[in-house]
């Protein structure tokens, strides 16, 4: 795998270029049904004339992309999230240079989890890493130590780029952070969207996670990027984040009427109907996992 990864020379792919096309792309997280080979990733994809994001595969058996952000601005290279171990987080850094000579500045930690942090050890020192206290919390000794941190909301310029961090709410980690960038109406939602993967819930707070989506959907926002699943145009972004806070309230409903019939968690977990969410990635694994979560928030155990 690493060595295919090398020996690929990974072309940039433009998103404008597939705009004629937006109503007719399939709507998956699974490469193979959108129509992609397993050797176009990692990729590149040029969003805008200076915003990029890179999909490499998430681990394990389904295939499903992490995606990060990174912008090109006069100062330098600001990057939401990195991928989940250091020679994976190294192709983006590569990536990254393939693109401009100008160094990585700050390195945005909108998801504290592994498969977004493990390979920051192949970010340049000495980048300014920005999280949210109780990401650096759940990160222990692995967060960076002088992190600056963000409980609700900061801006600051890289170049001429206004740069804006904020937190919508807890949603799937707890510190979930997400950058904006007000000249080109884009929002980077990292995992508080994950686009077409089942809503995973494994440290989630399932009702605050959709109040978060909610606060997304009626910010002034051409393009949505998910921390999970394929970069998308604006048009489809925004009907899929509609689709994913669908999917989140149609499994947050479905335990919360098992909860209510009386039904035990563990044959709660095996009773439950995802309908059509159940042919999304991730569902076999996720599905129990979210029941429980919603029975813990609806037994007031979720603190
Ligand atoms: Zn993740």
């Amino acid at each position: 795998m690493l060595r295919h990864r090398l020996a690929c020379s990974s072309a940039i792919v433009t998103i404008v270029g597939a705009a004629m096309l937006a109503q007719s792309v399939v709507r998956t997280a699974d490469p193979i049904k959108r129509g992609l080979k397993e050797s176009d990733f990692p990729r590149t994809i040029k969003v805008t004339d200076n915003v990029y994001t890179y999909e490499d595969f998430h681990a394990g058996d389904e295939k499903f992309t992490t995606t990060n952000m990174f912008v090109v601005t006069d100062a330098g290279v600001v990057v939401a999230d990195g991928q989940g171990n250091p020679a994976a987080t190294k192709g983006l850094v590569d990536a990254i240079a393939k693109v401009t000579p100008k160094p990585i500045t700050h390195v945005v930690i909108c998801s504290d989890h592994g498969d977004h942090t493990a390979g920051n050890a192949s970010f340049p020192s000495g980048v300014h890493y920005v999280i949210h206290p109780a990401s650096k919390a759940a990160m222990g000794k692995n967060a960076p130590a002088d992190a600056e941190l963000v409980t609700d909301k900061t801006s600051f310029k890289s170049g001429s780029e206004e740069i804006q961090v904020m937190f919508l709410g807890r949603a799937h980690t707890g510190g979930d952070l997400s950058v904006y960038l007000p000249r080109q109406k884009i929002l980077f939602l990292s995992e508080t969207f994950l686009n077409r993967v089942f809503p995973a819930m494994r440290s989630a707070y399932p009702s605050e996670w959709l109040a978060a989506l909610t606060k997304a959907e009626r910010m002034d926002v051409n393009i949505y990027i998910a921390g999970h699943g394929f970069t998308e145009t604006g048009p489809v972004s925004k009907e899929e984040l509609r689709a994913y806070h669908k999917a989140l309230e149609a499994v947050i409903a479905e335990a919360t009427r098992l909860h209510k019939a009386g039904v035990p968690l563990e044959d709660a977990t095996k009773q439950a109907n995802f309908g059509e969410y159940a042919a999304w990635t991730l569902s076999k694994s996720q599905g129990p996992i979210a029941i429980r979560k919603v029975y813990e928030e609806l037994d007031g155990k979720l603190k």
